[in-house]
């Protein structure tokens, strides 16, 4: 039988985060009144002109950088036709042939070597306005009595972004969307928020024979919106393709919605032909041609990003790709960990209690490292007296609580003050050692009898009798020696 291997690219688009639109000086803000952002160029009034905003220029060249692109001296916009109720211009002012950013090369690590995603192009395009149909279903068109338009996202800014066909799997493409997410919102140029519609995500999904180089028909999965969501819709689109071809059927060229909760892909619309939007330039604005010195300033403000980060985290304090690439990925986390780890001098260490427990803490309360109560010199102390063997690591979690409760108070004081100083007094634990194999004849026998995967129950009775301060290292000594 023949294997396939899937080819899949993404189509993304990142609202940018620029205080008006991208031609007009309307406020570019979510969460306002319906249609309180509008003006007569938004809304297509006639005879009015656009004005490119340069701050989206800005921020999509800033992104542009740092996915690696050239950036053309020249890009233009130009006008993508289509009739629809949410563009009143019935165009949308894109870019077609000659993109803002172009031929960019985009490193995703990982413990299996990570892997290299070609970016196409990222251009510039405004946003259309919001059509929400009333009285149907879900908000879906199908079945609704009405349609309103909210044209307060109606022209703001856009940067989409087209991937090569180079992933090979819905985990690529998640492993490959979060770490692009993490590297704009490090550029500052969007917070790429797939709830709230400011990361948007197409998949486009084929197969072919493995050890073949052509390429299969592609259908195209919309707006996943979530990774998870992604991962998913894009699995069960190679399943259904290979499904097709395993009976000798074929792939149609199609658009596909996936739905997450019934894990069922509709067809929304197949393609007979290609889509003709008549693209043409637009004679209202100017050509965009950036500067070199714009250019080495915008990279030279780049921060560090999530790659070279994760790389450094790696290298620097020895940690797993994957361990360097959760912390990386968050960056006030990644700040925190690193005085973590310079701090309690154990990089290991502190990165065990980022990843546990503070990171439980954070998520629990939704805080940015940052904001935690527990900051890092108290962290630090806390996870000092554990190396120290002071306290175990259950009491060591309940201290952590209570550093989470109290903001002023020192691990030190915790301890003392709730008794959880660990127990490693021979004589204290031998005797609370002695009274469980006592309480348990029969198990005692059982072990001497060659049930050794007893050792567990008497280290848990004689854990639970201390009230969970007993060593552990010192308890397995006293057994083993009673118990030979
Ligand atoms: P279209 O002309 O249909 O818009 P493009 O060539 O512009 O197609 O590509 C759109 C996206 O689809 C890109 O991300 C590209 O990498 C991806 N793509 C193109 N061909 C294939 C294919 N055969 N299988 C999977 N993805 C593909
Ligand atoms: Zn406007
Ligand atoms: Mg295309």
């Amino acid at each position: 039988m023949t294997t396939y291997e899937a080819v899949i690219g993404l189509e993304i688009h990142v609202q940018l985060r620029t205080r008006t639109k991208m031609f007009c000086r309307c406020p570019n803000r979510f969460g306002d009144a319906p249609n309180a952002n509008v003006c007569s160029v938004c809304l297509a009034h006639p005879g009015m002109l656009p004005v490119a905003n340069g701050e989206a220029v800005r921020q999509a060249l800033r992104v542009g950088l740092a996915l690696g692109c050239r950036i053309p001296e020249r890009s233009k916009f130009d006008r993508k036709n289509y009739f629809y109720p949410d563009s009143p211009k019935a165009y949308q002012i894109s870019q077609y042939d000659q993109p803002l950013c172009a031929e960019g090369a985009f490193q995703v690590p990982g413990e299996d070597g990570g892997f290299v995603v070609g970016i196409t192009r990222a251009h510039l395009e405004e946003d259309a306005a919001k059509t929400i149909h009333v009285g149907g279903e879900a908000g879906r068109i199908a079945g609704s009595g009405s349609s309103i338009v909210d044209f307060n996202r109606a022209g703001t800014p856009l940067l989409e972004i087209v991937t090569e066909p180079d992933l090979r799997s819905g985990e690529h493409a998640r492993r490959f969307l979060t770490l692009l997410r993490a590297t704009i919102v490090a550029t500052g140029a969007s917070d790429c928020d797939m709830e709230k519609g400011t990361l948007r995500c197409d998949a486009n999904v084929s197969i072919r024979p493995v050890g073949s180089t052509g390429f299969g028909t592609k259908c195209e999965l919309k707006n996943m919106n979530s990774f998870r969501f992604l991962e998913r819709g894009i699995a069960a689109e190679i399943a259904r393709q290979t499904a097709l071809l395993e009976v000798g059927g074929r792939v149609t060229q199609a658009t596909l919605h996936y739905d997450p909760s019934s894990e069922s892909l509709t067809v929304l619309r197949t393609k007979e032909e290609a889509d003709d939007y008549r693209y043409f330039p637009e004679p209202d604005l100017l050509p965009v041609a950036p500067s070199p010195t714009l250019l080495e300033e915008l990279r030279a403000g780049l921060p560090e990003l999530p790659v070279a980060r994760i790389a450094r985290l790696r290298d620097t304090y020895g940690l797993p790709d994957a361990t360097a690439a959760t912390i990386a990925l968050t960056p006030s986390l990644a700040d925190y960990y690193e005085e973590l780890a310079a701090l309690t001098g154990d990089p290991r260490l502190a990165a065990n209690w980022t990843m546990g427990e503070l990171s439980a803490h954070l998520n629990a309360a939704s805080l940015e490292a940052a904001a935690s109560p527990v900051t890092p010199p108290r962290l630090a102390a806390l996870i000092a007296l554990t190396v120290a063997g002071t306290v175990g690591s259950n009491a060591a979690k309940t201290v952590f609580g209570e550093l989470v409760a109290d903001p002023a108070v020192d691990a030190a004081t915790i301890v003392e003050r709730l008794g959880l100083a660990q127990v490693d007094d021979a004589d204290e634990l031998g005797a609370i050692v002695d009274a469980v194999l006592a309480a348990n004849a029969a198990e005692v026998a059982a072990f001497r009898a060659g049930k050794v995967q007893l050792i567990g129950f008497f280290t848990g009775q004689v854990m639970r009798q201390s009230g969970g301060r007993a060593d552990p290292k010192v308890v397995q000594a006293l057994l083993n020696d009673r118990l030979r």
